[in-house]
């Protein structure tokens, strides 16, 4: 068994080659029938405008709205997270289809062009705990969106300031992220809800592989809690023999 990879645009090799290095295998998802075999997706980064639109082509939406439905494991990065949000704002006119199910409103583009694309070090108090490693994370931010909002059950794994020229909405949601020292002055950059995971930033281009090494974990605890044999494979059975390669990513910190 293996983890999907949404592939019809974006950053997806980049992730299979992250999972690689973790010894799992990552499977190519172009067609609504392949998510059968996989016990959990990545929708990887890129355009999400045009990432909807051959999702469409292909009559991917169903498919996904049910793999999200039935609590498979899902991470969106980037563009991927864009997928997952119930609302997201900044869409070109007439909006995109997303897949939803992560109760979020997402801003496309919240620190704007191309041009102002970054990285920055992230507090990732959660992650650490869980995985190890420094306390601190190196996000690449791609023309990437921001959390404007997230409802109740959504867990905040990671928040960022806003850029001067930036207010952001100041909801309940937001202000409640004291211990991550949020307030109306921080946009969310990554959370977790049930098995749903996103964040705006791209794990798949650094050299640290946490990010992935978590939602694998996500996905062996829904192994765990579950005893019926359509998620029943720990990371365990994920594991396959090819030795890692480490070509990619592309980002190596110093
Ligand atoms: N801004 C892009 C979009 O709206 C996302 C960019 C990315 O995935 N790096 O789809």
């Amino acid at each position: 068994m293996a983890v999907g990879v949404l592939a019809l645009q974006g950053s997806f090799n980049e992730h299979i080659a992250a999972l690689r290095k973790l010894g799992v295998k990552g499977v190519e998802i172009r067609k609504p029938e392949q998510l059968q075999s996989v016990v959990a997706l990545i929708i990887p980064g890129g355009e999400s405008t045009t990432m909807a639109k051959l999702a469409e082509y292909h009559n991917l939406f169903p498919a996904l709205r049910e793999f999200v439905k039935i609590g498979k494991p899902v991470w969106g990065t980037c563009a991927g997270l864009i997928f997952l949000a119930n609302k997201a704002t900044g869409q070109k006119t007439g909006g995109q289809e997303l897949i939803g199910g992560l109760d979020c409103m997402v801003h496309r583009n919240f620190f704007g062009s191309q041009l102002q694309s970054f990285e920055a070090e992230l507090l990732i108090p959660k992650i650490a705990a869980k995985e190890g490693g420094p306390p601190s994370f190196r996000g690449v931010f791609i023309r990437a969106p921001g959390i404007l909002e997230v409802g109740p059950e959504v867990e905040v794994l990671a928040d960022i300031p806003t850029p001067s020229n930036k207010t952001v909405h100041s909801g309940p949601s937001v202000e409640s992220q004291e211990e991550n020292g949020g307030s109306e002055n921080k946009v969310i950059v990554a959370v977790k809800q049930g098995n749903l995971l996103a964040t705006a930033f791209h794990p798949e281009l650094t050299a640290d592989t946490r990010w992935h090494s978590y939602f694998l974990k996500m996905i062996s605890d829904v192994s765990e809690d579950t005893s019926s044999s359509t998620v029943s494979q720990s990371t365990e059975d994920l594991h396959f023999s090819e030795p890692p390669i480490y070509d990619l990513p592309i980002y190596q910190q110093q």
